[in-house]
């Protein structure tokens, strides 16, 4: 789709997950009038990705977190397909489309989230002996895999493998699992373990917030879940995890033959076909190179966000582990990109720095726990850790907000900026001449 010569500048938003839609409103409400806005998504729906743990036992149906977007972007008057991608072409500012067109862009924001990495490890995922709640679809498939396991109760194995970046949802779902097979009053005959990557448990991939290692581990003792750190899935048979526990030297210390009627384990990362190979664009692994702007150093008219902007791991661990991209980070990297995109539309220098920092809720059905690390990245000002009944009702709580939030097209309500206000937590750092 070509622009007319005396057309409004094209942003166009590729991706309408967590990161996107709101990107588009915020966009949107940054430029009104100043230029044209379109989203280009592989979905005609926008699925809540936090609650997925929650439909993977029924806790949740999966129509509770879908929005369907056609209608909110026509109320906002932005443009929308959801065709999909098969190609950026950044050198001709065009992103060619599954069914052959192509769409001119002036700015382009990439916001395409993860490609899920199974094939890295054989029998691993929703195609192999794993189930998966990384999307709603392989969560509600693991929500009858989960039924007919509890009629035939057997070893559990969750957690998160080598180069994973999410480690947040593995503790959240092995806590939830054992929250409801006590409810079924089945926990007893399902010994369960916790495999992860990570070098303790509590790293998340971010040496720890708070005291989240004494925390999880308290709460894996108390819930009788074994855990292996340091862990590398070699392959998954049917009913059995191969995993290789290797010491700090990285030299493999111990082999665990894990029996499981049940698995689901967090995969590595890696960016969407659409973009992987493309030089000065993207990182080996395919994740969009982003300066602190969020914006590509080559291509300096495509900015990213969320899960798929490239951000190196904290420092060598003896598996590999990523660093995740959580909410409110992905959040504060829209709200960043909406005020640069805005300041180039004046002839401006991007100059907004987003704050990265990260408010997390890990629900467990009745408790879970919270930690906020401002940056996200350490050393921190705040680094704070807790739990609590109370993490459940503020976890209910955001998922019913957030997807208002996306339902109604709004990117950061009135109270949503009081609330951030009075709690000190801020999207966007303060810049300095250094940093435009
Ligand atoms: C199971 C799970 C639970 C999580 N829970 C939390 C939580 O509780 N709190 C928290 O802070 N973070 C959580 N996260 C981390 C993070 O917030 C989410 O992963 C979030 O959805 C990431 O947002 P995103 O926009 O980067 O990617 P996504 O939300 O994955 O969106 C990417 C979008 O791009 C689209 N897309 C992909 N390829 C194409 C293409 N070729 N063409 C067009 N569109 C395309 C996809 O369909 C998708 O809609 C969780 C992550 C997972 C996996």
């Amino acid at each position: 789709m070509p622009k007319p010569a005396n057309a409004l500048p094209r942003i166009l938003v590729l991706g309408a997950g967590l990161g996107g839609t709101i990107a588009a409103y915020e966009i949107r409400d940054a430029t009104r009038g100043r230029a044209e806005v379109m989203v280009v998504s592989d979905s005609e729906d926008y699925w809540f990705v936090p609650s997925n743990p929650w439909v993977a036992v029924r806790w949740r149906e999966p129509e509770a977190i879908r929005v369907p977007l056609a209608p909110v972007m026509a109320k906002k008057g932005i443009g929308f397909t959801s065709v999909g991608a098969t190609r950026v072409h950044p050198a001709e500012n065009r992103v060619e489309l599954r069914d052959g067109s192509s769409i001119a862009y002036d700015w382009l924001v990439i916001a395409t989230g993860p490609e899920l990495a199974f094939d890295e490890i054989p029998g691993f995922g929703p195609d192999g002996h794993t189930v998966s709640v990384c999307k709603t679809d392989h969560a509600a498939h693991a929500a009858d895999a989960f039924d007919a396991f509890c009629k035939n109760p057997r070893p559990i194995v969750v957690g998160a493998a080598q180069g994973a970046s999410c480690f947040g949802p593995a503790y959240e779902f092995a806590l939830i699992l054992d929250t409801e097979l006590r409810r079924r009053k089945i926990r007893d005959q399902v010994p369960m373990t916790f495999v992860t990557s990570e070098p303790y448990i509590g790293h998340l991939g971010l040496d720890g917030v708070g005291d989240t290692k004494g925390l999880l581990e308290s709460q894996l003792r108390e819930r009788h879940i074994k855990w292996v750190t340091n862990a590398r899935v070699t392959r998954f048979d049917e009913g059995v995890a191969h995993v290789e526990e290797v010491g700090e030297d990285g030299a493999v210390k111990k082999t665990h033959d894990l029996p499981f009627g049940f698995s689901m384990l967090l995969p590595a990362f890696r960016g969407i076909k659409a973009v992987h190979g493309i030089e000065g664009l993207t990182n080996p692994r395919g994740f969009i190179l982003a300066d602190k702007h969020q914006r590509n150093p080559h291509f300096k008219n495509i900015y990213s966000l969320g899960v798929c902007v490239a951000i190196p791991p904290l420092g060598p661990t003896p598996v590999p582990v990523g660093v995740p991209k959580t909410g409110f980070m992905i959040e504060s990297m829209v709200t960043a990109v909406a005020h640069n995109i805005a300041a180039e539309l004046e002839g401006r220098e991007p100059n907004e720095v987003p704050s990265w920092n990260a408010v997390c809720l890990a629900d467990f059905g009745d408790g879970g726990v919270a930690f906020v690390a401002q940056p996200q990245i350490p050393p921190r000002n705040v680094n704070w850790s807790s739990h609590g009944k109370w993490v459940h009702i503020a976890k209910v709580g955001f998922e019913k907000y957030f997807i208002r939030k996306v339902r109604r097209g709004t990117s950061e309500p009135l109270y949503e900026k009081l609330v951030l206000q009075m709690l000190g937590i801020k999207k966007l750092k303060e810049t300095t001449k250094e940093d435009v």
